[in-house]
């Protein structure tokens, strides 16, 4: 675990990948998590905030996903009980619309099954986003559609949109995600973390 974790935070592979974005920042993965955590949050990839922190969800994504979630902060941040492995480790940057650049895809291709390995104990994962829906689910359709099939994953995944403020509209358009997906992700939450 210490290995792995030691590695990763030494990888550089994409340092010329991002010394060409606007931003020009170097790498510097963000991640949390110990062999213990029962719960994994599979997340896209860190934000400007983030990186500047170097803790996970330090951003008003991270306010709604604990809220999402029903949990606060203190619990939110305990290592031994949840994982946080976003599909790219390190920030990505910006496209030319100022969005953040999509994860690279090499750094699941890196690292995520050696990752993941490290956490045997894991019994439920959030999958936030489409990265770690494809990653995880190997499942083709839009974030809607994944998300509509919501049940088919239970008790062990559960499929979510980004909780970014850009989801705003598509929360809006799918009344079911607040009435129906947000009970189950907290009442799981509460059998696993219990
Ligand atoms: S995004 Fe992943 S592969 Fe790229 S530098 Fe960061 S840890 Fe390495």
């Amino acid at each position: 675990m210490t290995d792995i974790f030691a590695r990763l935070s030494a990888c550089d592979l994409c340092k010329d990948r991002f010394a060409a974005t606007v931003t020009g920042h170097v790498p510097r993965s963000v991640f949390q998590g110990e062999a213990s955590a029962k719960v994994l949050i599979a997340g896209q990839a860190p934000g400007a905030r983030v990186h500047q922190s170097g803790r996970p969800f330090t951003d008003p994504s991270g306010d709604r996903l604990r809220d999402w979630m029903g949990i606060n902060k203190e619990i939110f941040y305990d290592a031994t009980r949840i994982a946080i492995l976003p599909m790219g480790f390190c920030f990505p940057g910006y496209d030319r619309k100022g969005a953040d650049l999509p994860p690279p895809a090499i750094c699941a291709k890196t690292w995520r099954a050696d990752v993941l390995h490290a956490f045997p104990n894991i019994q439920f994962t959030l999958l936030v986003g489409a990265y770690a829906q494809k990653w995880h689910l190997s499942t083709q359709g839009s974030v809607t559609e994944v998300v509509a099939r919501w049940r088919a994953h239970l008790p062990h995944q559960l499929p979510l949109p980004h909780p970014s403020w850009r989801n705003r509209a598509w929360i809006k358009k799918n009344p079911w995600f607040e009435t129906d997906v947000l009970p189950a992700l907290r009442g799981c939450l509460k059998e696993v973390l219990a």
